[in-house]
């Protein structure tokens, strides 16, 4: 172990002084922030310490929208503020993470303001940081954030926000671009490029130039990060309310084929590949249209519109007619989904799922060319409901009108707690229509 107490180049970088904006010059007011999290930031504040409004929170009403979770920042530290919040306990293992409970299953997620060491300082490879110096100020705090729009603070001595990283402007200016030397922040931690991408889709914002041109330098780096995370991020993505601005921003710069590298020879370097691409961005358009409404949208479904152009462009669907065709053409699909799955961590049975809705697809579209309703068999499968969904959200992607579907009722564990909001104030996504065959489906 290295005895250096600081490393040299954390002493040698000296942060700028903030940018405050009074209570005049915001947006922000007090009314439009969760009532648990202003009594954690007062009670915080009457025990001594610095407690800010952090994150997405503050960028989400800075833009008027409701945020989707309020996470505060303060100098106490993790054992300061178990004893202030007696119902809290301690989470996470790299990071330590405060969790306050409310009535009603609220949470409230406390952290200590984090020091810029948390590896983003090329001196830090070779340094191993004692235990005490974790933590830091809010400067370091805000400096070590991902992107400059997610680093602002919110203060509640005299309601300003406080600004150290240009994020003010950002927003105003509707630029993502991630704070210091963006090469090495995202070789620090790539998923940071996901981030990017993510905030920008969801705001509607430009990815800045430098930040753009270090995605595109790094972006095979995104392949060196525990699966887990990608994943996650990536789920964020699809369930985010703006998963077809993401698949455009996530095309063009090449992340979408370091995340699904099978991807790519459906969509580059043939005539068809246009076309292929149009078909995801209307089935993710769909996807967004059903978030926007709230709809709890399964698993297996989103993944069968993410992968039905995929599917697609390697098989004559129209030729899948039949019951024994349909059972061959799953036995492929169930082997593709699991090698490409695999790193995405998708249960089987989920990936058994989508698999039979992608290919009960096709009978239903032979099925319903011939107007004679839905033949029996297919009725009787408990398979059935799921692909009848797909069928009908593809038809929507098609040009169709928004579709009417049922999904059960069950909320994804994880997404039930109560840390409330949903984000945006999007309407819905409607896709442009396609032409060509029955929804899109043509012979070649
Ligand atoms: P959302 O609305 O999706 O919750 P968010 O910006 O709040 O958006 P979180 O994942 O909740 O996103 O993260 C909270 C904050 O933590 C971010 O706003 C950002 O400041 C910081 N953060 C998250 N991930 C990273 C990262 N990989 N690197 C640096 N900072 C990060
Ligand atoms: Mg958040």
């Amino acid at each position: 172990m290295s005895g250096k107490s600081v490393p040299p180049a954390a002493e040698a970088v000296a942060l700028p002084e903030p940018l405050i904006i009074p209570r005049s010059e915001h947006p922000i007011s007090r009314q439009h922030i969760d009532r648990e999290a202003l009594k954690v930031m007062y009670r915080l504040r009457d025990a001594g310490h610095l407690a800010y409004l952090v994150g997405g929170g503050v960028r989400d009403l800075y833009l008027g929208k409701t945020p989707k979770d309020f996470d505060i920042s303060t100098s106490a530290s993790p054992a300061e503020i178990r004893r202030i919040f007696r119902n809290s306990r301690v989470i996470g293992r790299r990071f330590r993470l405060v969790q306050v409970f409310f009535g009603g299953g609220k949470i409230v997620e406390v952290s200590t303001f984090r020091c810029r060491t948390d590896s983003d300082d090329p001196a830090d490879e070779a340094t191993v940081l004692p235990a005490n110096n974790e933590f830091g100020d809010p400067a370091e705090d805000a400096f070590r954030r991902d992107l400059t729009i997610n680093a602002l603070f919110y203060e509640i001595e005299n309601y300003t926000v406080i600004d150290y990283t240009g994020g003010v402007k950002d927003l105003h200016e509707g630029v993502a671009r991630l704070i210091g030397d963006p090469g090495r922040r995202i070789t620090h931690d790539p998923v940071r490029m996901m981030r990017a991408i993510r905030h920008a889709a969801r705001a509607g914002f430009r990815i800045a130039p430098e930040t753009w041109a270090a995605i595109l330098e790094h972006k095979d780096k995104l392949a060196l990060c525990p699966d887990s995370r990608v994943r996650d991020e990536l789920f964020k993505d699809l369930r985010g309310g703006a998963c077809r601005a993401w698949a455009e921003l996530a095309l063009d710069s090449g992340i979408f084929f370091v995340i699904f590298p099978f991807y790519r020879p459906a969509l580059e370097g043939h005539l068809e590949a246009g076309r292929n691409r149009e078909l995801l961005l209307n089935l993710l358009a769909v996807q967004d249209r059903l978030v926007a409404e709230g709809r709890a949208v399964p698993e297996e479904i989103m993944l069968a519109l993410l992968l039905l152009p995929l599917v697609k462009a390697e098989h004559d669907l129209l030729a899948v007619k039949s019951q024994p065709q349909a059972a061959a053409l799953f036995a492929v699909l169930r082997q593709r989904l699991e090698e490409n799955l695999a790193r995405l961590n998708i249960k089987r049975c989920t990936q058994d799922v989508t698999a039979r809705a992608l290919v009960t697809l096709p009978l239903l579209l032979a099925a319903d060319q011939g107007q004679g309703g839905w033949p029996k068999w297919l009725t009787r499968k408990s398979y059935f409901q799921v692909g009848l969904q797909l069928f009908k959200l593809y038809g929507e992607a098609s040009g169709a009108q928004a579709a009417e579907v049922e999904f059960p009722a069950a909320v994804p564990a994880g997404e039930a707690r109560s840390r409330s909001g949903n984000g945006g104030s999007r309407g819905p996504a409607f896709a442009p229509g396609v032409k060509g065959g029955v929804f899109g489906f043509r012979k070649h």
